[in-house]
């Protein structure tokens, strides 16, 4: 009764090994639901990528976390250093980091005021300086940066780790940001030579360490690397019921009458575990989510598209989808599945909670 995640194993670690082959530097992510994995297994991975730094060729001495609440889950599993990619606030986690794994931690420091306030509370604490970037989230402008430039000098702190810009995705000008970006933390005085970055092509991230080769480069890596290779990942939802129907025959919640003869499907897998009504799709332009609107629309009798296929058929979903189960149609003439058997599913791994993960 699961909706479940099953990961070729063999597969799925020579495509992390290769990852971080190509990405000398890497800092793995593993933030949210942990990319569908749970962060607790991805951190295990982590330290397993960096027990494999002879083979790689790259130590794995660092990894991110979206926010202070996940750090207890990585921390127990993995022995490096533990960057916080959420900006430092004088308020809740941030603040209340546990002993045990505190000298671990690597802040992210978005603001001046919070430079100040963090190491006035701490002389000691490690941290990136974030700048500000087309993507507008958080970061310091140029100006604030000269200032945290003069702040470093004059408290001497010790505890600066990089620079972090958070880039937009796909955009073709990345490097002239870059550039312009570096740049202004050299001209600011900022006593550092490495710039995490995120949503560098490889290429990209080749020409920015020929263009500064006093530099280290360091990506930070989540879905390239957990969902980069998505053959290795297979999804599927048990078939609950499955019962015939007859047109003109009332069902469901609001006990719509059935608008054709078939079969109605109780399959494993609903809202509570990310399942939505618009079928996923990685590409999210806006002509394309039209279209994906546009097919994932009612079809004439007004059933919507489902993420679940049967026999490489996409089917409908009767009803919309369920706190844990949702009812799909299959039409006269199709095949019925058997209770108890798997059925696929496709989903938006970032925004799935998995009953079961299983790694072959
Ligand atoms: C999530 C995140 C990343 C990783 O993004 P992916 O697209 O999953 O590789 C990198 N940097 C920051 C600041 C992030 O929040």
């Amino acid at each position: 009764m699961t909706l479940r995640l099953t990961v070729d194993g063999e597969r799925w670690r020579r495509h992390l090994l290769a990852t971080a082959t190509a990405h000398p530097g890497i800092v793995p992510v593993c933030k949210g639901n942990g990319y569908g994995f749970t962060i607790g297994r991805l951190a295990r991975r982590v330290q397993w990528l960096h027990e494999h730094a002879e083979q790689t060729g790259t130590p794995v001495d660092m990894l991110a976390v979206g926010t202070y609440r996940e750090l207890a889950e990585a921390a127990t599993r993995y022995d490096g250093d533990l960057l916080v990619l959420t900006p430092w606030r004088p308020v809740g986690g941030a603040v209340e980091v546990p002993e045990a794994h505190g000298h671990r931690v690597v802040h992210t420091i978005s603001r001046l005021e919070d430079l100040r306030d963090l190491t006035d509370r701490d002389p000691r604490a490690r941290f990136v300086l974030e700048q500000l970037t087309s993507m507008r989230r958080h970061g310091m402008t140029r100006r604030e940066l000269v200032e945290a430039g003069h702040l470093l000098a004059e408290r001497r702190l010790p505890g600066l780790q990089g620079m972090a810009l958070h880039l937009p995705l796909n955009t073709s000008s990345h490097l002239g940001e870059v550039t312009r970006l570096i740049n202004d933390m050299v001209a600011a005085g900022i006593g550092t030579r490495t710039v995490f970055v995120s949503h560098l092509t490889r290429d990209e991230l080749t020409t920015l360490r020929a263009t500064y080769p006093d530099f280290t480069i360091r990506p930070r890596i989540g879905t390239d690397l957990w969902l980069g290779d998505r053959g290795a990942l297979q999804v599927s939802s048990t078939v609950l019921d499955a019962h015939p129907i007859e047109r003109g025959e009332a069902f469901g919640y609001r006990g719509r009458s059935m608008p054709k003869s078939g079969h109605l499907l109780v399959v494993s897998g609903g809202t509570a575990h990310g399942i939505g009504l618009e079928a996923p799709t990685g590409d999210q332009s806006i002509r394309a989510r039209a279209a994906t609107l546009a097919r994932g629309g009612m079809d004439a009798v007004g059933f919507v598209r489902s993420p679940f296929s049967i026999d490489g058929k996409q089917r409908l979903f009767a009803e919309p989808p369920h706190m844990q189960a949702s009812m799909l149609f299959v039409p006269s003439g199709a095949r019925v599945p058997a209770v108890g058997e798997d059925i696929d599913v496709r989903v938006r791994f970032t925004a799935t909670d998995f009953d079961s993960v299983v790694v072959t």
